[in-house]
């Protein structure tokens, strides 16, 4: 791939590969979940709730709705496979509503909720049908004050979508989409079992134009079987005429021994490192043709979107929901497996519906909690930085923990010094850089180093498979 030789050279390919096939965290949050701590014990999160929303700060709400239609191969989330045909479906979703309305009575004090952010995410929350959605919509809106600039936002498989549903969610007020697309390639739709042809995707996308529903992101997965080089570019192609806003393209979370259904990919039908790097490249090259701006690990957005705007004015920001613009919220997640967050509090909830349903009917279904040290702070910090600038400024680290950088990572300072040596990193006096692209597709080879939870040496010697997915 000539055309991509100006983007990364022989020697940089070498220093990628070498890199690409450790196992490192994808930092979603820091600490990663691995780290919290098991328990049932839902009291700490019931008194961090309740003195976050005594403050009367905006807050974020996470809604799991976990069903879903039919198995996608590739899927990492977490989901319960439920046919609407299945009789039983609708019990389902009784029982769902239920749960939220129990869930929704543990957590609700006196002081309503101020909401500034609203996000259904699953799973597949159109897997509801038209009135239940309005009804769990309605459940929520009964305990809290959304405020009429709120960010009211979905997460929608374009197959199981109706127009009802469309309209439904324009007349409840939602104003971003996010489309679970993948690839366009039906080779590649067969063998991950999720059909979705251009011609309806394009349909989709024209009709929620059409109702207002204007602000649209795409998710696209790479490294997916039978992708090859020339699928990709066409599938980029197709994805830059529909002109979503923002697109999320990420590298596939390949772990049979986790996600089982992996297994029914052929070995063979694996993309090859070098065409996985050659697409991610090519990615790179043709949205940024057609005016997106690169920002983070596997984002991009439209030059004139407030993402990037807000990475050229130093205002964006990461929280373990994405790249965002405004504050970091905190967020209460509800719904199995949901994750809620405060400023310095991390709080996960039962995954598994049945479990979840026992539960809720109780207590709060408290999984896991984390309340993050002084020096978890500084960490997640500097790993933010990186994801959202990368670059890491001493002087800024300075005036915001009143510390010294160089001691407070005295011992991590050999590995950057390494990583300058390797040309991943540029390092002067008071700055560490990362060099594009090489820099930039090993962000998580640098954002390591400053995860307190690894080993001085694990950026370079990685993680055992299954606990973390592969870097490249
Ligand atoms: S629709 Fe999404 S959550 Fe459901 S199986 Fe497919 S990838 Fe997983």
């Amino acid at each position: 791939m000539n055309h991509l030789s100006n983007l990364f050279n022989e020697n940089e390919r070498k220093t990628y590969f070498q890199f690409a096939k450790l196992n490192l965290p994808r930092h979603t949050s820091y600490p990663s979940s691995n780290h919290w701590t098991k328990s049932s014990d839902s009291i700490p999160w019931k008194r961090e709730m309740a003195a976050i929303v005594k403050t009367g700060r905006p807050l974020s709400v996470y809604v799991h709705v976990p069903f879903c239609e039919k198995l996608c191969h590739y899927c990492g989330c977490n989901k319960l496979i439920i046919s609407r045909n299945n009789e039983d479906s609708d019990a389902f979703a009784k029982r769902y509503l239920q749960g939220i309305e129990q869930e929704l009575a543990h957590l609700t004090s006196v002081d309503r909720w101020n909401v500034q952010q609203i996000h259904f995410g699953g799973g597949t929350p159109t897997w509801l049908k038209p009135h239940i959605f309005t009804r769990l919509w309605d459940l929520i809106l009964k305990n809290v004050n959304l405020s009429p600039s709120a960010e009211v936002s979905i997460e929608l498989d374009p197959r199981v979508t109706t127009t009802a549903h469309l309209q439904t969610l324009r007349d409840l007020g939602f104003n971003r989409i996010s489309l679970g697309v993948q690839d366009f390639d039906s080779n590649v739709q067969s063998a991950i079992e999720r059909i979705q042809p251009f011609e309806m995707v394009k349909s989709f996308v024209d009709e929620c134009r059409s109702l207002g529903l204007n602000n649209i992101n795409f998710d696209l997965i790479y490294g997916l079987p039978r992708q090859t080089r020339h699928s990709m570019s066409q599938t980029l192609e197709k994805v830059c005429q529909l002109s979503p806003d923002r697109i999320a393209f990420y590298r596939l979370a390949l772990m049979p021994e986790v996600f089982k259904w992996q297994r029914t990919f052929q070995q063979s039908e694996i993309p090859d490192d070098d065409s996985v790097l050659d697409m991610m490249l090519m990615a790179t090259k043709i949205f940024q043709n057609h005016n997106y701006q690169f920002i983070g690990l596997d984002h991009f957005a439209k030059a004139t979107d407030e993402l990037s705007r807000s990475m050229l004015d130093g205002t964006l920001k990461r929280s373990f929901q994405g790249m965002t613009t405004g504050d970091v919220l905190p967020v209460i997640g509800l719904g199995p497996s949901a994750i809620s967050s405060t400023d310095n509090f991390f709080h996960q909830n039962e995954p598994v519906f049945q479990s979840w349903t026992r539960k809720v009917a109780e207590d709060i279904p408290t999984v896991k909690h984390y309340k993050l040290s002084d020096d978890d702070l500084i960490c997640r910090w500097c790993i933010n930085q990186l994801y959202c600038y990368r670059k890491l400024d001493k002087d800024l680290f300075e005036a915001t923990f009143h510390k010294s950088f160089d001691s407070f990572f005295s011992h991590r300072l050999a590995a950057l010094t390494e990583l300058e040596t390797l040309n991943i990193i540029l390092l002067n006096q008071r700055q560490i850089t990362l060099k594009p692209y090489v820099g930039w597709l090993l962000l998580r080879v640098v954002a390591a180093v400053f995860d307190k939870f690894l080993g001085p040496e694990d950026w370079k010697i990685g993680l055992p498979s299954g606990v973390a997915s592969r870097v490249g």
